[in-house]
């Protein structure tokens, strides 16, 4: 496989703003290795037949899901989230936030998902799904023609409970990870960091997961579960920094939004561009979504990541030409957001080299906003966000303010036309009384309009 390679690509005029990024103050980092789709396409290790076997698998699955999901009956066992129009949200945050409204404001809800509440519950359950298939097929359980209904059985169960999968996680990933696995009958162990939330640790308990604790980061906890995983043939390590069934079970998000905006009749061409703006921690999910969307809209979709300021991994990973092998704690920075999704210093190599020549930018946001952000989603359309979840609209608000962005691309006349997407990544699973402390800080943040700036 051909990456644009590194050596080429360190040299300042790639990273204009490596200062503000290094200080932690809030940048855009427009994306100067972005290349048409076409010809990015032979960079890119992944294809488009392996999204769309990604997708298939997940149609097999469905009646197994729907089975003992059975809030996923409605959507016929497809683990899936609504888009709907926010130009309530909007409006509110043209008033109290001083944002300047663009085109027409969407909201992904992520945030809603089945089983989990998140993103994850795309990348995480794919992957463990997958897993299970494969053992089954090899052992000879199961062929790729059978109803999945089957994998409920307590044959299965018992089959599974000789396994064991092993994860990393900030949490988001080791619920989904978790509550699927112990579905299915394996054995899950998931290493989270101190910081992890202990509703999280809480949950996965309560379903017969063992949840191991570190002292250290996110990076560190990752590296004790790839360890502990070495230790057992029969375990199966998900490795959150490089997995490609995370990442392709992320893209299969891509064509189902397709048919959602069709169905709004919402227009996606070179007349009508498509803005989505994705909170990123390691890079996975909203890489995956990225490539989805590039294989379904081409250049008409412009995908910006949003970091927070003191953990901007996949910025300096794609911006740097390092990819997995630069650190925001090489540049000084703590790596500590309130965004516990998005609490990650090292990012995916993986995602950084499939990045490079598609996403638009990645714009880095202070901690402070996120609350607010929540709070308005709450007030205007009792939308129920965590934190990292907030950090889309900050991608919207510098996007749409940045006129070399703009120019760059020729869209200026096209702006009135344009749909934005706030890739709202997680929340109805944060409990309540957590969740009530971010709305009253971010409540009284936006009243006062003390974020305006
Ligand atoms: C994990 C997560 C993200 C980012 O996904 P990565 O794959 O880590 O980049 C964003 N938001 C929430 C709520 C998450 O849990």
């Amino acid at each position: 496989m051909e990456h644009i390679k590194p050596e080429a690509l360190k040299s300042a005029n790639h990273f204009p703003n490596e200062d503000d990024v290094t200080s932690a103050k809030e940048t855009f980092w427009i994306n100067s290795f972005k290349i048409p789709f076409e010809d990015a396409r032979g960079f890119i290790e992944f294809k488009d037949t392996d999204e769309i076997a990604a997708s298939e698998r997940l149609e097999r699955f469905s009646s197994y899901i729907k089975k003992i999901f059975p809030e996923t009956e409605v959507s016929n066992g497809v683990i899936e989230s609504d888009i709907v129009d926010a130009s309530p949200i909007q409006s509110e945050l043209e008033k109290h936030l001083g944002f300047v409204s663009v085109g027409q404001l969407m909201i992904k809800l992520d945030s809603e998902l089945p089983i989990s509440g998140s993103i994850k519950a795309r990348g995480g359950i794919y992957e463990v799904l997958k897993h299970a298939e494969s053992l089954a097929v090899d052992s000879g359980l199961l062929t790729y023609n059978d109803d999945y209904s089957r994998f409920s059985s307590k044959e299965f169960r018992e089959f599974f409970s000789n396994y064991s999968i092993t994860v990393g996680s900030t949490g988001n990933l080791g619920m989904s990870i978790g509550i699927m696995g112990a579905c299915l009958g394996f054995n899950v162990t998931v290493h989270m960091s101190t910081d992890a939330r202990k509703w999280k640790k809480d949950l996965l308990r309560s379903k017969g997961v063992v949840v191991v604790e570190h002292e250290a980061d996110f990076g560190h906890a990752v590296i004790e579960a790839r360890k502990d995983a070495a230790k057992n043939s029969q375990c199966h390590f998900i490795d959150d920094e490089d997995s490609a069934d995370l990442f392709l079970g992320y893209a299969v998000a891509a064509r189902r939004l397709k048919k959602q905006l069709d169905a709004q009749r919402i227009q996606v061409n070179s007349q009508h561009p498509l803005f989505v703006y994705l909170p990123c921690g390691v890079g996975g999910g909203p890489g995956g979504v990225t490539f989805g969307l590039k294989l379904v809209f081409g250049d008409d979709v412009h995908c910006v990541f949003v970091e927070p300021t003191h953990a901007p991994a996949v910025l300096l990973g794609v911006a740097t030409g390092l990819d997995e092998h630069v650190s925001a704690r090489d540049y000084g920075l703590d790596g500590l957001t309130a965004a516990d999704g998005l609490a990650v210093s090292r990012p995916s190599g993986l995602v950084c080299r499939a990045m490079r020549p598609l996403i638009s930018g990645i714009t880095t946001v202070d901690d402070k906003r996120l609350n607010p952000y929540l709070a308005v989603s709450w007030d205007a359309q009792k939308i129920k966000l965590e934190p990292s979840a907030a950090a889309g609209f900050y991608g919207y608000f510098q996007t749409v303010g940045s006129s070399d962005y703009i120019q760059h691309y020729s869209l200026t006349d096209k702006m009135k036309n344009s749909t934005h997407i706030v890739w709202a990544t997680g929340g109805i699973m944060v409990p309540e009384d957590e969740w009530l402390k971010y709305y009253e800080d971010g409540r009284e943040r936006y009243k006062s309009e003390m974020c305006n700036n």
